[in-house]
């Protein structure tokens, strides 16, 4: 039986540049991922990892399409770190959801390179707790997160 037909947006900017559409400048391209210069980059060398697959959120990713996105976004780093970029060190961020920040609704990694100085940080730091004070959300998530991804592709 065929493949079924991969989720494509025709108004989503990152399915336009997935199929040749739209310009961007692609750096790694395989079946599932494709990845390219962002257009605002946070410091040279910033690099966002899509996969192919049209997903807005990750709660619509399929495991199959997020996975390589992660494993593409390993190399990635490394190929960062070669390049020539300024990279001493890499953030992998991910941004679900118009209050974790996302303004593209195509999943995507951000692969950034950093460097000591850089000025870029997440703006808040959490205070620390005992396990004791977990108690309400880690029983939620430990129930939510059994058994919760799609299933594998074989
Ligand atoms: P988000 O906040 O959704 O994680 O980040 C979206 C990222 O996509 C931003 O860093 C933005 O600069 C980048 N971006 C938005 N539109 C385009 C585009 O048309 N081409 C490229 N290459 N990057 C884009
Ligand atoms: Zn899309």
């Amino acid at each position: 039986m065929p493949d079924a037909p991969r989720p494509y947006d025709p108004a989503c900017i990152f399915c336009r540049i997935g199929r040749g559409e739209a310009p961007a400048s692609i750096v790694y391209r395989d079946a599932d991922v494709i990845a390219f210069m962002d257009i605002r980059p946070v410091n040279p060398g910033h690099v966002l990892v899509v996969p192919i697959a049209h997903a807005g959120s990750l709660a619509d990713l399929a495991e199959h399409d997020g996975q390589p996105m992660f494993s593409a976004a390993q190399r990635l780093a490394g190929a960062v770190r070669r390049s020539g970029a300024r990279c001493d060190g890499v953030n992998l961020y991910l941004a679900d959801g118009v209050a974790a920040g996302q303004e593209v609704f195509h999943v995507h990694l951000h692969v950034l390179p950093r460097f000591a100085g850089d000025g870029i940080r997440l703006a808040a730091f959490g205070r620390q707790q005992s396990p004791s004070h977990h108690a309400a959300s880690w029983m939620g998530l430990r129930t939510q997160s059994a058994g919760r991804l799609a299933p594998r592709r074989i």
